[in-house]
């Protein structure tokens, strides 16, 4: 009796595997697992039998049983999957679905403009020079006739590193002098990169920023020179019609000083909301190299003169694009970000 159901066992294992193997779709498989696996289904019917054996022999055939039984679900589940995966993919392959593009990321707005401003220097003959953003007080005061009691070294501005006695960079200047010291003129560049300030967040200030300053050392440099390429600068990066202006100013590193201005880009000068009906943006200062600080680098201030300007990326992305919050560059919301 035993071995007469074993080998009935077998033959429906073998019945079972030949009819799996050509299921195509669920109902197939619906019908296969109530054949098999259903309450009047082939292996159900042995439990049965299980009654009529006697006890010695029930443990061995209610082992063949349900071995087949786990047999029979895992291969139902894996026909199920796989016929479910077929499904998936024939769906993806729909060649008259709109495409999902994955998103690539891009540069920061303020380095596209970061970047613009250097190619526009680059192709005036200008190189690019960079710095360390932790200084010594030497580069970012004392050697630009910033001395120990101007007030632009107050704690209120400047962020000092305790432990080492150096200073967060307030402005790229440091790059100047450090580029003076390494080399003798002619000295054409221009210094990108981060300045910080202990300023208070708004709208039109942030604690970290980034300058854009340039520098030319050579014999016979004047004033006017400056203004041509200021004037050069402005008309390639805000358009031909650009005006430039120069306001008398101070600054303890140029000797005369200037800020200088461009006409509003959004009226034409004319007056508008943007430019607060003057006709005039601010933009940075500017002027000719005081010879003292000349004197800190062991140029002839005789036979050398120069002229340096600074520039602030932020302000100039805000102007290009329109922005009136500095804060929106540093959010990092990805809905701002991808305008650009
Ligand atoms: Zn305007």
């Amino acid at each position: 009796m035993l071995e007469r159901l074993i080998e009935k066992l077998d033959a429906l294992s073998q019945d079972f595997e030949q009819k799996a193997a050509s299921v195509k779709t669920e109902q197939e498989l619906q019908a296969l697992r109530v054949e098999f696996l259903g309450k009047k289904g082939h292996l159900t019917q042995f439990f049965r039998h299980l009654a009529e054996l006697p006890p010695e022999q029930k443990p061995l055939l209610g082992q063949k049983v349900n071995q087949l039984k786990n047999q029979f679900q895992k291969r139902i589940q894996e026909i199920s999957d796989s016929l479910q995966n077929k499904a998936v993919s024939a769906a993806e392959i729909d060649v008259t679905l709109p495409g999902n593009r994955p998103f690539a990321g891009r540069l920061h707005p303020l380095m596209q403009v970061l970047d613009e401003i250097k190619e526009i220097f680059k192709g005036m003959g200008f190189t690019v020079e960079m710095g360390p953003e932790a200084e010594t007080d030497y580069y970012n005061f004392e050697a630009l006739n910033i001395p120990k009691d101007h007030p632009s070294r107050d704690l209120q501005d400047t962020f000092y590193l305790a432990h080492n006695q150096m200073l967060l960079r307030t402005h790229t200047s440091p790059v100047q002098i450090r580029t003076m010291e390494s080399r003798k003129p002619p000295i054409r560049i221009i210094a990108p990169g981060r300045c910080f300030r202990n300023d208070t967040p708004d709208a039109t200030h942030s604690p970290m920023f980034h300058q854009v300053e340039g520098l030319v050392v050579d014999e016979g440099v004047s004033f006017a020179d400056l203004k041509g390429v200021l004037l050069s600068f402005m008309q390639k990066l805000f358009g031909k019609n650009t005006k430039i202006r120069f306001r008398p100013s101070f600054f303890p590193f140029t000797e005369p000083s200037a800020e200088y201005d461009v006409s509003c880009i959004m009226c034409g000068g004319k007056g508008c909301r943007v430019c607060k009906d003057t006709g005039w943006l601010e933009i940075s200062g500017a002027g000719m190299v005081d010879p003292a600080v000349f004197g800190f680098v062991e140029y002839d201030a005789e036979k050398y003169t120069g002229y340096a300007f600074g520039m602030g990326v932020e302000r100039i992305a805000m102007l290009k694009y329109q922005i009136g919050d500095i804060r929106m560059f540093y959010e990092n919301n990805v809905r701002f970000l991808t305008q650009f």
